[in-house]
């Protein structure tokens, strides 16, 4: 079971946790914890790093003395015996005396690497393990916290680390099933692990649901619960449609397309652990914990001709590639997509029109300057004899995806969307569908996003 960032934002909450897990324990379930950084603490630690880097030595100590204040006002109400409070208080100092250290040679070197940034962010999940465990104590429930760093081993790519599983799963051999066997329940921090070498690693962020699912595939959980603030996955972002409506089942290949197309309930990497194996996933709300949820595993029949919902991806632009000399020219795409993987951007969407005479992707805008740049130079050649036009860019864009099994070999559904679109009045600049026909993808302005989502939200599904 994993615990999100406003599930434990403060004593009340972290109370709200334990009882949870002290009532799926008395239901003979055989747990393991992964928890959040208390809520606004990831952003905090990461701001801290930044200034310091930018040469501000003032916000890293107050964001250290936040946290620390935060942590000890928990403390206060959640663990009433003395020294296991004391305990938990020192090591919480100690930790993050730890993030201050780091953020004064930041500070001195007046640069922050992905690897640095990663041992600094790494500070919040810990804090929130020692004191959730405690309490579970302070309640008669065994639980230790256990580090994080100890249990999942990832490669060095710091900031989006990818899990090894056969290491992770030697460790856990090591430090959680003896402690399972023993009744006591592991309280371990998300989103962090190391490299073989011991080196403090993350998961990118959102990435304590990742966790819980590498942990889940480790221990060959016959469940991965994900307790968040909404009741399950939505039809749609509820900050941006209030009357979304709970999906009770997903498959693992619409949860997938759903977290990767923008959809913040959800990791996108967490399902990729448990579909090898067939774990189930849920997704619960630790405030409402009465309410079934959404399950999602492989075994889903899916409604022909029905959409199940609704994303927006924002903060993206689009290039495009484009002139006459393209029409025909073997590895002009393999080229384009080589020039962009050397800028790891991540493309969310491609479209070629059938003359050939241009290509078009879309990347996050930030990826943009290092795209172009390397486009250019690919094609100096092209681009010098005007068989190439031009390297075009389209800021501000963003990318709107319908998407459920449903949708497959049904031609009325795509019909269906683009009239809902027409009807208000939002302006199409590029389409695609995913080859697996369970989700079609627009772009459109930032203007008409909000527009595009209530339409397809209201009309398709
Ligand atoms: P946690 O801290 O528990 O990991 P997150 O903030 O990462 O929680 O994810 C939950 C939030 O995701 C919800 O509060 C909701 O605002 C947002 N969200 C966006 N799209 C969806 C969706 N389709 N279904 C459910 N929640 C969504
Ligand atoms: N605390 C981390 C973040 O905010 C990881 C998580 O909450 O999933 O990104
Ligand atoms: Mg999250």
């Amino acid at each position: 079971m994993k615990f999100g960032g406003t599930s434990v934002a403060n004593a009340e909450a972290i109370a709200r946790v334990a009882a949870i897990i002290q009532e799926q324990t008395m239901a003979g379930h055989c747990n393991v914890v992964v928890v959040s950084a208390m809520g606004g603490v990831t952003d905090a630690l990461t701001r801290g790093v930044s200034a310091a880097a930018a040469g501000d030595d003032s916000v890293y100590c107050d964001v250290a003395n936040g946290i620390l204040s935060r942590t000890r006002e928990a403390a206060e109400s959640l663990i009433p015996a003395h020294d296991d409070r004391a305990a938990v208080l020192v090591n919480a100092k100690k930790i993050m005396d730890g993030y201050t250290a780091v953020c004064e040679s930041v500070h001195v070197l007046a640069e922050a690497t992905p690897r640095v940034l990663d041992r600094a962010t790494s500070c919040g999940e810990p804090l929130v393990a020692l004191l959730l465990a405690a309490h579970l104590r302070g309640m008669g429930v065994s639980a230790q916290s256990v580090k994080p760093e100890l249990v999942i081993a990832t490669d060095d790519t710091f900031q989006d680390a990818a899990p090894l599983t056969a290491e992770t799963r030697a460790q856990c051999c090591d430090r959680v099933i003896p402690l399972i066997s023993e009744g006591v329940i592991p309280v371990i921090g998300g989103f962090i692990g190391a490299t073989t070498e011991g080196v403090p690693t993350t998961l990118g962020r959102g990435g304590s649901d990742f966790s819980a699912a590498i942990l889940g595939q480790a221990l060959d959980a016959d469940d991965v619960w994900i307790w968040t603030d909404v009741d399950g996955v939505l039809t749609a972002d509820p900050r941006l449609v209030p009357n979304a409506r709970v999906i009770p089942v997903l498959s693992y290949g619409e949860v997938g397309e759903l977290a990767y197309f923008g959809a913040a309930v959800l990791h996108p990497r967490t399902i990729r652990p448990l579909v090898d194996e067939g774990i189930p996933l849920w997704i619960k709300n630790t405030f409402h914990p009465e309410v079934e949820g959404t399950r999602i595993d492989a075994e889903v029949s899916p409604v022909a001709g029905t959409v199940k919902a609704v994303t927006d991806v924002r903060g993206l632009s689009m290039v495009t590639v484009e002139g006459r000399g393209m029409l025909g020219v073997p590895g002009i795409a393999a080229r384009t997509f080589e020039a962009v993987a050397r800028c790891k951007a991540n493309v969310l969407m491609i479209s070629q029109a059938s003359s050939e005479q241009s290509i078009c992707f879309v990347i996050p805008s930030d990826d943009v300057p290092c795209v172009t740049g390397e486009l250019d130079e690919e094609f100096a050649l092209e681009l010098a004899r005007r068989e190439i036009d031009c390297v075009g860019t389209l800021a501000d864009v963003c990318v709107v995806t319908a998407l459920g099994a449903g949708m497959r070999g049904i031609s009325g559904v795509a019909g269906r969307l683009f009239m809902a679109l027409d009807r208000h009045e939002v302006n199409i600049i590029a389409i695609a569908q995913g080859s697996s026909e369970c989700s079609v993808s627009i772009v459109v302005t930032e203007r008409d996003v909000e527009d595009a989502v209530l339409a397809i939200h209201e009309e398709v599904i």
